[in-house]
């Protein structure tokens, strides 16, 4: 059974942190559907190009394009022992588009973690955002102007969709679309919600103990509670 992970949360939750950490201990590829528009962008890939207007407004890029994406990258040899997905699902569309393709695959339950932080927080959080240019993190600009990315030592690079309005919008539409996927998941016995008011460490370590306990409770409540809808 692979270790499917969908990591859940506002923008500035921590999502990113977290997603790479859980990577790096479990061997598990992270896929930031975030990191690979930029990429796309970048690589100035038409699909990337149409959703960069909809990225620096804030506002969500479409889900059929979205899910197409998800779906080319979850086909790939690395994901057989099972993934981490970051920043997708964000509506509860593309949610039911995941559940499709994860009951495609039988490749065993999503396990889906809520990092929860309160609204001010995220709001200063995202304002002192900034990116890696060279592999996509996202970690909170430091105050040493030529400090390097702490993944990878790239540079950073401000986010052109984080200044304070931009932030805010995110935030509305996190509210209004991704928001419900915690009622979505929130009956699965693999879900699990995480306090990410804290320290990364102590997120971290909690994180990593939820994704123990929601596979164990997953693979308990087997094939039957999978088919009614404990994926
Ligand atoms: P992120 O790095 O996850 O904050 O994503 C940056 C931007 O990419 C978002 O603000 C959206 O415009 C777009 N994006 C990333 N993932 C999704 C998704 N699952 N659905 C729609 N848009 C997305």
């Amino acid at each position: 059974m692979g270790l499917n992970i969908v990591i859940l949360g506002a923008p500035g939750a921590g999502k990113g942190t977290q997603a790479v950490r859980v990577s790096r201990e479990r061997g598990l590829p992270h896929i930031s559907t975030g990191d690979i528009l930029r990429q796309g962008v970048k690589d100035r890939l038409p699909v990337a190009l149409l959703a960069k207007e909809k990225m620096d407004r804030g506002e969500l890029a479409d889900d059929a394009t979205i899910v197409e994406i998800v779906r080319g990258r979850l086909v790939r040899s690395d994901t057989g022992a099972g993934f981490i997905l970051d920043g997708f699902p964000r509506t509860v569309s593309q949610a039911r588009a995941l559940d499709v393709i994860m009951d495609e695959r039988k490749e065993g339950p999503l396990l889906v973690v809520d990092i929860g932080v309160p609204h001010e927080e995220l709001v200063r959080r995202l304002s002192r955002r900034c990116i890696c240019s060279k592999c996509g993190a996202n970690p909170e600009r430091p105050e040493n102007a030529e400090a390097k990315c702490p993944r990878c030592g790239g540079s950073l690079v401000c986010r052109t969709d984080d200044t304070a309005e931009v932030a805010i919008e995110r935030l509305r539409i996190y509210a209004q679309a991704t928001k419900p996927l915690v009622e979505y998941y929130s009956g699965r016995p693999s879900f699990c919600a995480v306090n990410g008011h804290r320290l990364p460490e102590q997120v971290a370590r909690e994180v990593s103990t939820m994704i123990d306990g929601a596979a164990a409770r997953a693979a308990a409540a087997g094939a039957e509670a999978r088919g009614v809808g404990g994926r």
